[in-house]
């Protein structure tokens, strides 16, 4: 990694960079946005991760908006690949239509979230306001929808898959306020059961990612036999796949 992002990392995370580094056998690249680059966030001032494997070589890239990025943000995404490529974390994958399919992208990055904001928040406490407010500013737009439909008496069907998957992540950063406004539109919307339920079910899959991916699967009504795991095996340079676990 170049040493100007470098020396704005702590010690702890520039040591996750020297193991990707040394697993990969390469530099992360860290580089500015360009048109055509993949945006796993559908927020385009966020950083984005690029990891993908093109005949056994491992490429590792960071891209950023602008050449100035908050250390919390560059240390964020090095979390993120130092889970997929030194834990070797699995991550889900839909079968057909890979390249189309955004939901398993999405799904994907809030169930990586679970395990990588509390990690940054060690190190950047003050990130919390950031996170705060960018889930406040997803958030407000559905609570209104939420509240003008209840005065309708219609359900909020169309907002449940994405009340519940912020529900998951801000469960995961107790100290969020945003976690106390979700949990009232949550109520409004007569989901906060379901939202709960999820909440338990993923937690109890306990610290293995591809039972937490099964779990939220099976709890959004997506069927399992349209997705899979998929897993970077870097000494042996190959991608593997395997099916959801069942249970
Ligand atoms: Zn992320």
């Amino acid at each position: 990694m170049d040493r100007k992002y470098l020396d704005l990392l702590p010690q702890p995370i520039k040591l996750m960079v020297a193991q990707i580094e040394g697993a990969i056998k390469a530099h992360i690249i860290v580089r500015l946005r360009r048109m055509g680059d993949p945006a796993i966030a559908s927020i385009d001032h966020l950083p984005t991760l690029d990891c993908y494997m093109n005949m056994g070589k491992m490429f590792v890239t960071i891209i950023l908006s602008n050449d100035s990025p908050q250390a919390h943000m560059l240390a964020h995404e090095v979390i993120h690949a130092w889970r997929y490529i030194v834990v070797g974390e699995p991550r889900l994958q839909i079968v057909i239509d890979a390249e189309k399919a955004t939901f398993p992208h999405v799904l994907e990055n809030d169930l990586a979230h679970i395990f990588v904001i509390p990690e940054e928040l060690k190190y950047y406490p003050g990130a919390l306001q950031y996170w705060d407010s960018l889930y406040a500013d997803l958030i407000e737009p559905i609570a209104g929808v939420v509240s003008v439909q209840r005065r309708l008496g219609r359900p909020s069907t169309l907002f449940r898959s994405d009340l519940m998957r912020h529900w998951l992540i801000l469960s995961s950063i107790p100290k969020s306020a945003s976690l106390t406004r979700l949990r009232a539109v949550l109520d409004q919307a007569n989901y906060l059961e379901d939202a709960n339920a999820l909440y338990e079910e993923v937690t109890e899959a306990g610290l293995d990612k591809g039972r937490m991916i099964g779990a939220a699967l099976r709890h959004l009504g997506l069927s399992t036999d349209n997705y899979e795991l998929a897993r970077y095996d870097v000494p042996n340079r190959r991608c593997t796949t395997e099916p959801i676990p069942t249970a």
